[in-house]
């Protein structure tokens, strides 16, 4: 009989005071518990530990290092590179740490480090109240805000970090401490784009913003028109005012209201809205756009409550499906990469596959490359290339697509890419994405995490 115990059942015996859940590959739902959102990522991790309070993540990562086992954190497990999960390590699972708590008056709210997006954005719509974040409610909030947060309200509030007050967090060695502008401000700058390098956020505090319905909803043109879109797009954008965010996209109109069934099924580019205002602001907006391009296949903009906009592609991209995808920042689009674009738009692979160019002008700017960690403050678009499919047999085919695309359109971007929209792409890349700001950041690794406990990630490398 083997009598080696597995490294669940030695957590089980080791961590008495462990109040939440330990779970093994004995146990009956490990599978359901092991998944991830990307279906492509299949990892099994040893022990998956589903803390229940900070004295939870501190005791599973002592656990990990007395038995010499990597740690991955996961928070809403959406990293499309599986960042969140481990083979044969630990995975501090921060599902169970998800209280939101608002204070009107102050504008804050305190959001506990395993919340996805959608329970922050109903509690904070509660009060007409909400902070910039992503654009699909499963999206978690620990993993998007330490990688930078971008979505419908960055061009008028900034991105998620730029409206983050203070952290909590467990450091490598146990210990919890606060990170704000007046506490460890070396660390409050790095995890303000660094990821999960430094420590495991168990609560972050936001500001808060006056959000409540907008008006928004895509425009769609056929995707034969997309370089007479995408050149009027890259001129009209820049200039339009801060209320308006619209990220251009290439998309398959899905075979489902509230669509129009003559164009189920078509591809399209498009833009997806949201305006911070009324609905006539909102059309004078968005004229000179529509003014300059022919007339869409469909106009969907209309007054909507804030989560309402922020669920309204749940549907089309639910847990489970395989993802790749590939990213690059952008300052300009010649008229060669408008080019590039029509062609890769028309030959999207599945239905689901898109491509979405998100604005991080406007409030972005007004902060320096040096300020955070995120130092891409000089770009105008984040791009990223995603080949989506429900079926593991296309994976080869939608890996392809988006490799191809970014790879044709990279001579024309900024250099780097958002690290919350990269695959595992190596050291190289991670440094092209931080630019200057990597030797900084990797002194504050070298501070807090000099043993890079925390790889499990966009890794910065610890300087001595
Ligand atoms: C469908 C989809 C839509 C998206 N839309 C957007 C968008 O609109 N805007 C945008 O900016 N990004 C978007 N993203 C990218 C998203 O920001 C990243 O995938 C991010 O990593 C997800 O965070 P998570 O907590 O869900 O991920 P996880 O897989 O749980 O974690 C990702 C990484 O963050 C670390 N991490 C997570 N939580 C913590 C924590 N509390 N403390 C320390 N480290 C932590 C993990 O260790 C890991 O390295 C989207 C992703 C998907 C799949």
């Amino acid at each position: 009989m083997n009598t080696d115990a597995t490294p669940a059942q030695d957590a089980r015996k080791e961590l008495s005071e462990f109040r939440g859940r330990l779970i093994g590959p004995n146990d009956a739902d490990y599978d359901d518990e092991r998944a991830v959102y990307n279906a492509m990522i299949d990892r099994r991790p040893a022990l998956i530990a589903r803390c229940a309070g900070p004295d939870d993540v501190a005791e599973a990562i002592g656990f990990a290092r007395n038995h010499d086992l990597l740690v991955a954190v996961r928070g809403g497990g959406h990293n499309g590179a599986g960042l969140g999960t481990v083979d044969d390590g630990v995975v501090v699972d921060l599902s169970g740490l998800n209280g939101v708590e608002v204070d009107p008056e102050a504008r804050t709210a305190r959001v506990g480090g395993g919340c996805t997006w959608g329970e922050v954005d109903s509690a904070t719509h509660e009060h007409g109240l909400a902070t910039p974040s992503g654009i699909i409610s499963t999206t978690g909030v620990g993993g998007l805000t330490l990688g930078g947060g971008l979505g419908h309200l960055t061009r008028k509030h900034g991105l998620t970090i730029d409206n983050l007050l203070e952290a909590e967090l467990v450091l490598a060695s146990g210990e919890h401490i606060r990170a704000s502008a007046e506490e460890h401000p070396d660390l409050f700058w790095a995890i303000r784009g660094g990821g999960g390098n430094f420590g495991v956020v168990t609560s972050f505090l936001f500001g808060l913003h006056e959000v409540d319905t907008v008006v928004a909803g895509p425009t769609f043109w056929p995707v034969e028109a997309a370089e007479e879109v995408l050149s009027a797009y890259r001129e009209f954008l820049p200039n339009a005012p801060r209320e308006l965010n619209g990220f251009f996209a290439f998309h398959t109109v899905p075979p489902a209201p509230p669509f129009p069934e003559e164009i189920h099924l078509r591809k399209v580019c498009g833009v997806v809205w949201c305006f911070l205002g009324g609905e006539e602001d909102a059309g004078e907006a968005m004229a000179p756009l529509l003014e300059a391009v022919p007339e869409p296949l469909m106009h969907g903009v209309a007054p909507l409550p804030y989560p309402a906009l922020q669920s309204m592609f749940d549907g089309l991209y639910p847990p489970g499906d395989q993802w790749y995808w590939r990213a690059d920042f952008v300052k300009e689009i010649p008229d060669e990469a408008v080019e590039i674009h029509a062609r890769f738009g028309a030959e999207m692979p599945t239905m689901k596959s898109t491509m979405h160019m998100y604005p991080i002008d406007g409030a972005v700017h007004d902060v320096t490359a040096t300020d955070t960690a995120w130092s891409y403050r000089d770009a105008v678009w984040a791009s990223v290339f995603a080949g989506v499919d429900p079926d593991p047999a296309n994976v080869d085919v939608i890996r392809r697509w988006s490799v191809d695309y970014m790879e044709a359109l990279h001579p024309f971007s900024a250099g780097g890419a958002y690290v919350n929209m990269m695959m595992d792409e190596g050291q190289e890349r991670v440094r092209a994405s931080y630019r200057d700001n990597y030797d900084r950041l990797a002194e504050v690794k070298g501070r807090y995490d000099p043993g890079n406990a925390f790889r499990v990630n966009q890794n910065i490398q610890p300087k001595a």
